[in-house]
């Protein structure tokens, strides 16, 4: 779908966890346990000595945690280019633009195509899948296959549970009804800028992984990689319910809560190790209006914000729009509400997990009728965002003087092994 918003659902119990990376700002009113703060006055100096530097380290970290790119990085960023997102030619988005009904031949030609890109034109990142089946209200006792797809990019030599996931996500399948449907914002273009974002860093996550691994003091660094998921079966096949809807990720996310990363592991499962979650749907129409939708990820959302701001300060996107696609910035803690939009995430923020949902409200006109096809799409809303995400992406893994700097190596370049 997603559900049309705002929808309200139960109020999430842990939305409020802090993330996993420490990347949510410091608190300032940090203390050291109260036994070390009550044993005497040499102790109370040493103390307050412990609390500075803890709480240094404690912004040091979170500074760390989110560098902003240079100027000359962000030019470096690459925008969503025809040869990517044209919707005839178009090597990402074309092949998404069919119906992709969960068990159709539709559906199968485009995980062919998720993996077959991943496997030629990036082949450093690993492939995964997590399958299931369901009945749905519309396919009476016949098990409808889902499956959603995993990608992930991590630093070398580090085991999958030491590493705090970015994750990236997106649905691949299509409503089941009206026949026909295309679903080019809801959500091919999504699944297409997830491509683009990680064929942008890819490169750049080489070089800085090179460099770190030539000894430049940065061992110690928390090892942060970047997760994307395809997840299957986000629509509903009758009508929205709490059973008739998110087939896939309410399957994976139950799927990461209870595997065990083997110990000793930084993160006890893959739920635990995404440290943040961005969800992208209804992307591609025009004049975008994405709201802040959660104060416990709002500083995540005002870097994506800013970095709007600044690529369009620096002449760096397409489209000229009168109010910016992240236009709440300086929202207010009092300004926000308990209600949101139903839609993949609700599985992990039922979990903690923190989420940075990237839709717009109100949603685009034609959402769910057969006009939300390839010929309703707008280039270049498409291509802007195409240069936000990947250059959120690119602050997040900390690729500043890597990104775009040098040639692509040899393993960038697509191969013919499939
Ligand atoms: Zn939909």
């Amino acid at each position: 779908m997603p559900k049309l918003c705002p929808h309200r659902v139960n109020k999430p119990t842990r939305c409020d966890a802090k993330a996993q990376d420490g990347s949510f700002p410091a608190n300032p009113d940090v203390s050291l346990p109260g036994a070390m703060a009550s044993t005497g006055r040499s102790h109370s100096a040493l103390t307050r000595i412990l609390a500075k530097l803890l709480l240094l380290n404690l912004l040091f970290s979170a500074a760390q945690a989110y560098s902003l790119l240079s100027d000359s990085s962000l030019r470096a960023v690459p925008l969503g280019q025809p040869s990517d997102f044209d919707i005839h030619t178009g090597t990402l988005l074309s092949p998404f633009l069919i119906p992709r009904v969960p068990g159709t031949e539709g559906h199968a030609k485009v995980q062919q195509h998720i993996v077959s890109f991943f496997r030629t034109r990036l082949p450093s990142w690993t492939v995964e899948w997590l399958n299931t089946t369901s009945k749905t209200p519309a396919t009476g006792s016949s098990q409808i296959p889902f499956s959603n797809l995993i990608l992930r990019r991590g630093p070398p030599g580090v085991k999958g549970g030491d590493v705090a996931w970015l994750t990236l996500a997106a649905h691949y399948d299509s409503l089941y009804r009206p026949e026909g449907f295309i679903g080019a914002t809801d959500s091919a273009v999504p699944c297409a800028l997830l491509m683009h974002v990680a064929q942008s860093v890819d490169d750049a996550l080489t070089r800085k992984w090179e460099n770190e691994g030539e000894g430049d003091g940065l061992e110690d660094v928390e090892a942060t990689g970047v997760q994307i998921l395809f997840l299957d079966g986000e629509e509903a096949w009758v009508s929205w319910t709490e059973e008739d809807s998110l087939y896939g990720s309410r399957a994976l996310a139950e799927h990461w809560e209870s595997a065990v990363h083997p110990p000793p592991s930084t993160y006890p499962n893959p739920l635990s190790s995404i440290s943040l979650f961005v969800l992208l749907d209804l992307l591609g129409d025009l004049n975008p209006h994405v709201p802040s939708y959660f104060s416990t990820t709002h500083w995540a959302y005002q870097h994506l914000s800013s970095l709007e701001d600044r690529m369009r300060k620096l002449g760096l996107l397409e489209t000229r729009p009168r109010m910016q696609f992240l236009p709440e910035k300086d929202k207010r803690p009092e300004q926000f509400t308990r209600g949101f939009i139903a839609d993949d995430h609700v599985p992990f923020l039922r979990r903690g997990v923190n989420i940075l949902h990237v839709i717009p409200t109100p949603f685009p006109k034609f959402w769910h009728t057969l006009d939300d096809d390839a010929e309703h799409l707008d280039d270049a809303t498409i291509g802007d965002w195409a240069r936000i995400v990947a250059g959120f992406v690119a602050e997040w893994m900390e690729l500043d003087g890597v990104i775009g700097s040098g040639q692509k190596t040899e393993k960038g370049f697509a191969r013919d092994e499939l």
